[in-house]
């Protein structure tokens, strides 16, 4: 029903380079220019649909507000990112549409070819539409998927008055990639009382639920002395560092665990014998799980302090994201939305964690609003094996719509 907008859009949109860069994303934002070319493409085709009030602001947040159909129903929000991941090149799109698809490998040029065998999603769209990428880069399902299933889904709305909902808030974000996509939001701009970030994978998927994560910067100083005469003088900063690093479980890394275990993970050092920091990951779903990780570093640190005499060991904390599942369990009815929207459709979805964080993460921890992420259609995120199924963004709109929908029957129910 949606196939050929949303199609249309989103090969408009991969074309545009909008690949971001993660080295310069706390000091510039949008951290690329050619975000500003998709972010002032899209803030034309918002205000040319009529919707009203559509501001892109100096740090390249897009948001618009369509109209209530009905006053007094709640405002709720759909978000996604323009920009694209840098783990293979993310500018120059070509993309490839392969329809009626036969359920063979997709050649994608004379290297690569995205293999049935090992994508077993893809039997799904046998005579079906694909899009791929032409082998030399990302296709950028992530997240332009779901720019451009928003985007068809307000068009869809704005054509169809006779459908019922309170406003729709529109947030298109650059530089979710890098880290920083949130970072400039003012997010007392939003009205919502929900936001559905549309950034998820596989068809039907919902996630509710996220990790919490705090960044922990070390740093040791030794006791610099000549070499040659340093014999119960010199404190080695290196030496105390690695005993650090040594000391955190192994068990408890990234590469170890999967499903709901949290991990820490040593993820950078700098310095020399004198002064060395060191940051340290920390995961946990469990809020407190997070907290007891951040307390053994901080004892770790102390013990490594009395090992090495004269050493010091400071332990700074940051909490970067928290699950946004707390903020989803205060209101329970912006995920039961998303389930009747899904019954209505047919769509059988289902829930899952995401061993990671979005964009929906910080405005859940800032705005204290449930912030779920749904799926967009694409698999095979940042690599040049990226590949989308038009039947299912055509899903994705629906739901889209469904859910503002579903908004509106529940609230002017409980009015009268
Ligand atoms: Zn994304």
């Amino acid at each position: 029903m949606y196939k050929q907008e949303v199609l249309d859009r989103f090969l408009r949109y991969v074309q545009v380079d909008t690949m971001s860069d993660e080295s310069i994303a706390d000091k510039k934002h949008p951290s690329t220019p050619g975000q500003w070319d998709l972010l002032r493409m899209l803030e034309g085709e918002l205000k040319g649909l009529g919707l009203k009030d559509v501001v892109l602001d100096e740090y390249g947040y897009l948001l618009a507000r369509l109209d209530a159909t009905e006053q007094g129903l709640p405002s709720i929000a759909f978000c996604s990112h323009v920009d694209t991941a840098d783990d293979v090149e993310g500018n120059h799109v070509r993309p490839r549409v392969v329809e009626n698809y036969d359920g063979k490998d997709i050649r994608l040029n004379d290297e690569y070819s995205i293999v049935a065998a090992d994508n077993p999603e893809l039997a799904r769209y046998v005579g079906s539409t694909i899009i791929t990428s032409s082998g030399d880069t990302l296709l950028g399902c992530d997240d332009k998927g779901g720019v451009a299933e928003i985007m068809t889904a307000v068009s869809y709305l704005v054509k169809h008055p006779e459908i019922k909902h309170g406003e729709i808030e529109i947030l298109f974000s650059p530089d979710e990639e890098t880290g920083c996509g949130m970072d400039f939001f003012d997010a007392s701009r939003l009205n919502a009382k929900a936001l559905y970030t549309v950034d998820g994978g596989t068809r039907y998927e919902v996630e509710l639920e996220c990790f919490n994560a705090a960044t922990v910067k070390v740093h040791f100083s030794g006791v610099s002395y000549h070499l040659g005469a340093a014999r119960g003088r010199m404190v080695n900063a290196l030496t105390m560092a690695s005993a650090f690093i040594n000391a955190i479980p192994q068990a408890e890394s990234p590469e170890a665990t999967d499903g709901r275990y949290g991990y820490y993970c040593a993820q950078s050092a700098s310095g020399n014998a004198t002064d060395m920091d060191v940051t340290v990951y920390l995961r946990d779903f469990d809020y407190d799980g997070l907290l007891r990780r951040i307390e053994v570093l901080q004892s770790l640190g102390k013990t490594v302090e009395l090992l090495y005499a004269g050493g010091k060991v400071t332990v700074d904390s940051k909490i970067s994201y928290l699950n946004m599942g707390e903020a989803a369990k205060k209101d329970p009815w912006a995920v039961e939305a998303i389930f009747k929207a899904g019954k209505a459709l047919g769509q059988p979805l289902h829930t899952e964690i995401i061993r990671g964080g979005t964009d929906g993460s910080r405005i859940a921890q800032i705005k204290g609003i449930a912030c779920p992420n749904l799926y967009t259609g694409g698999h095979n995120y940042h690599s040049r094996f990226e590949w989308a199924a038009l039947d299912a963004m055509n899903d994705s709109v629906a739901l889209i719509i469904e859910i503002a929908r579903q908004w509106a029957l529940e609230f002017s129910k409980s009015h009268r």
